[in-house]
């Protein structure tokens, strides 16, 4: 019996709650509910602030990340770009905070990740008037990273139009190729593409078009049809349009 339907799946749910699961054959399946099971039972003789569900769910996560379930360890620091305004940040609102590649959380959880002291802060420059990141504050990165990491930020996702891959998984493209046309690795330059996307670009009778400042991105296919997309700005703009401001005047 192959099994061959056999698969681990990753679902993003509302409050920042996600579901991952896996299909296995029973036995597998059943082993491990066992294994988890039991070592939650006997965290629960030490430990009554947690739930049976509660205690299964950690101990799950625990095996999975390699740690001790049941023994606080000290964690590798995830980078999460938490996108909130400053006024959630303040407590002085309750909206607008939202996680790189999952999507809105709750003002509460957005500032419990903020103030985690295992959390990293990175600064997220805004353009004012286009609400798109222009640059993060002094890292250890070196420079072509740091812009990696804005194209990330900014665009979130491949931007080909029906793809939803996100940034983190996509390879860094220059819309201009480096070394053949002279494109320069910068922000305006770049573009997250998945990795079949990515080869689908260089196809022979493929068209495909990104704009970084408007977020608009289009795709022709060998067989003449255009799909067209425009993706929201990390902030939303102060100008509708970023080309109506006049570059020379001060933005305050
Ligand atoms: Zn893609």
């Amino acid at each position: 019996m192959a099994h061959e339907g056999r698969k681990v799946t990753l679902d993003h749910g509302v409050h920042a709650q996600s579901r991952i699961s896996a299909d296995l054959p029973s036995d597998v399946a059943s082993a491990a509910y066992a294994r988890v099971d039991a070592m939650a039972r006997k965290l629960r003789l030490s430990d009554s602030s947690r739930n049976l569900d509660q205690l299964r769910a950690d101990v799950f996560a625990d095996l999975l990340l390699g740690n001790d379930p049941g023994v606080v360890v000290p964690q590798s620091a995830a980078m999460v770009y938490l996108h909130m305004p400053i006024d959630t940040a303040l407590s002085m609102s309750e909206t607008g905070a939202s996680i790189d590649g999952i999507g809105p959380v709750p003002a509460a959880y957005a500032r419990e990740i903020m103030t985690n002291p295992k959390s990293t802060w990175r600064k997220v420059l805004c353009d004012p008037a286009t609400g798109n990141p222009v640059d993060l504050g002094r890292s250890s990165y070196r420079p072509n990273s740091t812009i990696r990491k804005v194209v990330e930020v900014r665009d979130r996702m491949c931007v080909v139009p029906w793809c939803r891959r996100p940034a983190r998984h996509c390879d860094f493209d220059h819309q201009q190729q480096w070394a053949r046309d002279g494109g320069s690795t910068s922000t305006s330059n770049a573009a997250p593409r998945c990795r079949r996307h990515h080869r689908m670009k260089n196809a022979p009778g493929w068209v495909t078009h990104y704009d970084p400042v408007h977020g608009t991105s289009s795709v022709t296919t060998p067989l003449g049809v255009t799909y067209t997309d425009k993706h929201e700005t990390v902030l939303p703009p102060r100008s509708s349009d970023p080309d109506d401001r006049t570059s020379d005047t001060p933005p305050f």
